[in-house]
């Protein structure tokens, strides 16, 4: 089995990776907090090579450690900010990480991980601390523009594609997150796949508001609009009354948009449904000015993890917008994406980006309607760190990386029916998509959020559990009664018009709320886990 990306070797490709990185040179030159920081990141010293954290929430200085990294020749590793202790020291031995850049925020958490992994760490500059008085760079003996572009000219000579640039680690969905190696050439090749399919450009603004150390955040909505010159404004922390009032700033008079008004924004489902429950907490005429002003925005995106089709309709009855979704990978980026212009179908994800190859492939290994997608991309990682027998065993011997998920193919579109170990359920003979079910509920009244697991039974194989998350007034509602909030039977009767009956759930937990890892995504394998224990 072969690991390496087609395209991603090769001088066309080394050539392509070094103008991506004298691009992102150029914009550091511009951008004053990022020409100190990286200043400061190279003065620390960082050997070639090197695993490098940065902590931090989505900030310039982030940002300036990155560049500082590669400026380097290192590697850098984004870190999550809420993982507790033992992940946070797992990544940082795992990527063998020696020195960790932060944020002032995260020194305290910081600094007995470092000194038990033998890491240093180096605090980067604030950019309030010397945003105030930079117009002249040289005169406080920092580097200047000229000194930056001649920054550049070396850099595209030392930095070839084949080098490492990040190590992502997965989200953990389905296990110990694993650290993907991405190299200067895939990192660049997405850059320009996505900027391309959906036409970014420097005159769009992208409200940020996830975390940086995944593809969704990293590569989709910050690499990608910087390589084109566009601005990319931080949410520090998501909050929906924050986004829903930086729309309606933005296009307050929707004939005169701000000048700094937001053009583009992307998010995960719970963003979306957070900022619907918060809409519908509004009063008439602040709803009716967010509505307005949200329509005005150029594109709005939808990934990481399923988008529901409720959430979907909804959301375009609110703003005028059908969420673009798209299908990705830590492993490889975005790999299928619904077309920025032309029919955006609910449920699907749309068809292979340009330059991506796609097969679906079924148990035996033959090509199918239905089964495993397969992916090869010049955006493909290289290998998982410290895993090479995983890596091996990623990838057929064609190249294609075998992705875990299960999906099907309706009029070109693709529709992804969830992950084949934890989200297809095989129940007396069937193959259940969970999603499927999950989707359905979520039209339940009473239902605010779900989670559908297939748990081992003697008859069945697996028969199916409905995890439900009552709304807050449903929930009080029934208490006041000393009632329960819904009933196996109830949402069985319910479910019956809508649903063939062996995809009806046969056992209902009800809980006040999921839990879900830093991309809103619930971790199927534990929860299975917990409610194996609790079952009869
Ligand atoms: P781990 O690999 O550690 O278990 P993870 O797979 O969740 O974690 P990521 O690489 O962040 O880590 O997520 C990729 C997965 O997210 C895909 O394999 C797919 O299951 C899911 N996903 C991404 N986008 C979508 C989408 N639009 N619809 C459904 N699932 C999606
Ligand atoms: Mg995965």
């Amino acid at each position: 089995a072969s690991n390496k990306a087609d395209g991603a070797g090769g001088n066309d490709a080394q050539q392509e990776a070094s103008k991506t990185l004298a691009v992102y040179m150029e914009i550091a030159a511009k951008n004053e907090v990022v020409v100190v920081a990286t200043e400061r990141a190279k003065n620390v010293n960082i050997l070639e090579g090197a695993r490098v954290g940065i902590m931090g929430k989505p900030c310039a200085e982030f940002v300036a450690g990155m560049w500082g990294t590669w400026l380097s020749g290192a590697v850098a590793v984004p870190l999550a900010l809420n993982h507790p202790e033992a992940e946070l020291l797992h990544v940082l031995s795992d990527a063998g990480v020696s020195i960790v850049l932060a944020t002032e925020d995260y020194r305290d958490l910081l600094e007995p991980v470092v000194k038990k992994c033998c890491a240093r760490l180096y605090l980067l500059p604030s950019a309030t601390s010397f945003h105030s008085n930079l117009s002249n760079t040289q005169e406080h003996g920092l580097l200047s523009i000229e000194q930056m572009e001649r920054e550049i000219q070396k850099v595209s000579s030392i930095i070839r594609g084949e080098q490492a640039a990040l190590i992502i680690y997965t989200s953990g969905t389905t296990g110990k997150p694993k650290g993907v190696v991405h190299t200067h050439a895939s990192i660049g090749a997405q850059v320009k796949m996505l900027a391309k399919a959906w036409e970014y450009s420097p005159k769009d603004r992208f409200l940020h508001c996830l975390p940086l150390h995944h593809v969704h955040g990293l590569v989709n909505i910050l690499l990608a609009p910087l390589f084109v010159g566009a601005t990319v404004e931080f949410l520090p922390k998501f909050s929906t009354q924050q986004v829903w009032r930086r729309w309606q700033e933005s296009y307050s008079n929707p004939e005169t948009p701000a000048n700094d008004a937001v053009t583009v924004f992307s998010g995960v489902p719970t963003i979306y449904a957070r900022l619907l429950q918060a809409y519908e907490l509004m009063d008439g005429d602040f709803q009716k000015s967010c509505s307005l002003a949200a329509k005005n925005l150029r594109l709005m995106m939808c990934g990481s993890s399923a988008l529901p089709q409720p959430v979907m309709e909804k959301w375009e009855k609110v703003t005028s917008h059908r969420l673009l979704e798209r299908y990705g990978m830590t492993e490889f980026g975005m790999g299928l994406s619904n077309p920025l212009h032309g029919d955006r179908k609910p449920g699907f994800v749309g068809e292979p980006l340009p330059g991506v190859e796609v097969l679906i492939v079924d148990d035996e290994g033959t090509a199918t309607g239905v089964g495993n997608l397969c992916i090869r991309s010049p955006g493909m990682f290289s290998e998982y760190w410290n895993l090479p027998q995983v890596t091996e065993k990623s990838f057929t011997e064609d190249g294609f990386f075998e992705t875990g998920d299960t999906v099907t193919k309706e009029g070109g579109y693709y529709k992804i029916l969830g992950r084949t170990s934890v989200d297809i359920i095989k129940s007396g003979g069937y193959k259940i998509s969970s999603l499927e079910i999950e989707a359905v509920l979520l039209q339940h009244p009473v239902i605010a959020e779900c989670a559908i697991l297939g748990v081992p039974d003697n008859d069945y194989g697996e028969i199916i559990s409905a995890i439900i998350v009552p709304h807050e007034a449903a929930a009080e509602a029934a208490a006041a009664k000393w009632e329960p909030v819904l009933t196996l039977q109830a949402l069985r009767e319910w479910a019956r018009p809508l649903l063939a009956s062996y995809k009806i759930p046969q056992h209902l937990l009800v809980w006040k709320f999921l839990p879900r890892n830093a991309m809103g995504k619930v971790n199927k394998k534990d929860l299975r886990t917990s409610i194996l224990r609790g079952l009869p």
